[in-house]
């Protein structure tokens, strides 16, 4: 047995000497994870066998996400469970839910939700809990990831609100929606091999290959949009940092009209688009 301080120390190094970020964070979280407890449960440890944390540590040493590691990661306040099979959800994605609440103006209004490339469910069951009235349909090609969706939707007591199914976008869908999500992936093929390791090596490429110029999905979804947007509906997808200016010039070619809506960072990471008329002001980027 080690003090657990000792034990924390011996893990942050460890990742320290990796290069990762907030070695001693991450430690803690590590700690706690293979401890079972809560972070202020580690006060209560003290000592620990001195292998305690040691197996995850050495994953994430090799630059794992910590979120494939604990096997958790927080959306929109919502514990989701996550998994290799998904993109691990990001802040970032919480604009297109907030871009969504600005735009939709009575909640109790929206009675159906569709998610593309819904992964583990994120986008999709954030929506639900804010929008009391709705059913929601997350689609994603991967069934490893509708499983995973539907397992995160039974945990958060969202199961009889939703339905997953496995499918290439909305191919096979002919209804209408208030109220559709996405963040499909938009990386440029040749990028994938340029981001941080935890992206490049270890989550799908399925998740985040958006082929030759990034944009592959972004046409199939935005040429869908305006037989799958219900009338009053909004629209709003994801956008990789240089790219919303692309995808409003998709959006017009489809006769939609789009805004951008800003990140924490002030960059338009939400773009929100309505079948043309539905709104008269246009930003353009
Ligand atoms: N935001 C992710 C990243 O930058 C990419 C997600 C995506 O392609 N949709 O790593």
């Amino acid at each position: 047995m080690i003090p657990v301080a000792q034990a924390l120390a011996t893990i942050a190094a460890m990742l320290e000497a990796a290069g990762i970020p907030e070695p001693r964070r991450e430690a803690r979280l590590i700690l706690t994870h293979a401890l079972g407890c809560k972070s202020s449960g580690l006060l209560t440890h003290d000592e620990v066998p001195e292998s305690t944390g040691m197996t995850f540590a050495a994953r994430r040493a090799r630059h794992e996400p910590l979120a494939y590691i604990t096997g958790h990661r927080e959306f929109w306040s919502l514990d989701l469970a996550v998994s290799p099979a998904t993109l691990i959800p990001r802040a970032d994605s919480e604009t297109l839910i907030d871009a969504a609440l600005h735009h939709i103006k009575d909640r109790a209004s929206v009675t159906s939700i569709l998610d593309l490339g819904t992964g583990t469910g994120a986008l999709l069951l954030a929506a639900l809990t804010e929008c009391p009235a709705a059913f929601g349909i997350g689609v994603d090609r991967v069934a490893a990831a509708a499983v995973l969706a539907r397992t995160n939707a039974h945990r958060l007591n969202l199961a009889h609100r939703s339905a997953f199914i496995v499918g290439d976008w909305a191919e096979a869908l002919t209804a209408t929606f208030d109220l559709i999500l996405a963040n499909p992936p938009y990386i440029p093929t040749t990028d994938i091999v340029t981001l941080m390791p935890e992206v490049a090596g270890f989550e799908p490429a399925s998740a985040l290959d958006g082929g030759p110029d990034g944009f592959v999905a972004y046409r199939h979804i935005i040429a869908n949009l305006p037989r799958l947007l219900a009338p009053g509906g909004i629209a709003i997808v994801e956008a990789g940092i240089g790219q919303a200016g692309g995808i409003s010039a998709l959006a017009e070619a489809h006769g939609l009209t789009s805004w951008g809506h800003a990140d924490l960072t002030g960059l338009p990471r939400a773009i929100v688009m309505t079948a043309l008329g539905s709104r008269t002001q246009k930003t353009t980027w």
